[in-house]
């Protein structure tokens, strides 16, 4: 059976506190050999490093995210700078714009605070690039309804920090960009939903070796699983939904998405 890998995972999240190591028993019988479990604030960061140390398959991602962005301290560089140092630590993020939940949209939420909190996120995500520039790693790029700014703020590290935009969710449009400027792009489970037709036509035209899988667990668990509790294992059905949009075998899709991990996260082992 091909190896796989999950590149987005949430692992530190309660909804797997409970039943973790059979998650991970799941996951190796399923073949999904590597686990990226990815930071969302300091907290989860530190989590993630601690199950990437108890755990051989996982390993782990330290950043903040744009959403969390109001309660991010006034400079992320400093400690970043030394969690990156940790021989598991493989990128920084997750980190971007998020224009699609800002908080005129929530109850009693008033337009001018959108502008503090989009000012908010672009001082973190460049505190965060400026770290991955200066650790020589990349950065998970959690990016919506923001590609403008997120690209126009990646321009200068062109070069030096590649993204892996996670969740992708633009036309192939959107992705010639991505990859012109030297990123990538993950694609999940969304790959096998009904509606997920566009996505596949993103896919399609995504060459191999330029896309990487992910789950994005506890969110967005592939068909049949659809609705429930997404884990790792899961992989497996939305490589299978891939490799058909792909046109390849499981073994091709296996060696080309593996090699783009290894290529865009250097210290995966
Ligand atoms: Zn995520």
């Amino acid at each position: 059976m091909p190896i796989f890998y999950d590149t987005h995972a949430h692992l530190d999240y309660p909804e797997f506190a409970s039943d973790f190591s059979e998650l991970l028993d799941r996951a190796i019988v399923a073949e999904i050999t590597r686990l990226i479990s990815i930071g969302t604030d300091l907290e989860s960061s530190g989590r993630a490093i601690d199950l990437a140390e108890r755990h051989s398959p996982v390993f782990a991602v330290v950043g903040w995210h744009p959403n969390e962005a109001l309660t991010a301290p006034d400079d992320l560089r400093p400690v970043l700078s030394e969690l990156a140092k940790h021989p598991k630590v493989v990128a920084i993020g997750e980190t971007g714009l998020d224009y699609y939940r800002l908080p005129s949209k929530r109850e009693g939420g008033k337009p001018e605070d959108d502008e503090v909190f989009k000012r908010r996120q672009a001082q973190i995500f460049q505190q965060q690039l400026e770290v991955a520039a200066e650790c020589g790693m990349n950065c998970v790029i959690h990016q919506r309804a923001a590609l403008e700014d997120t690209l126009t703020m990646m321009k200068p590290f062109v070069g030096r920090v590649r993204g892996q935009f996670h969740c992708f969710a633009d036309d192939a449009s959107a992705m010639e960009r991505i990859l012109g400027m030297g990123s990538v792009v993950s694609f999940t489970g969304i790959l096998t939903f009904n509606n997920g037709q566009n996505i596949r036509d993103a896919l399609s035209a995504t060459p191999l070796g330029q896309f990487m899988l992910e789950t994005d667990c506890p969110y967005l668990a592939p068909v049949p699983f659809r609705g429930k509790r997404c884990e790792p294992a899961h992989i497996r059905e939305i490589a299978r939904v891939a490799a058909q949009v792909k046109g390849c075998s499981l073994d091709e899709l296996s060696a080309a998405t593996c090699q783009a991990a290894h290529s865009f996260f250097p210290k995966l082992q």
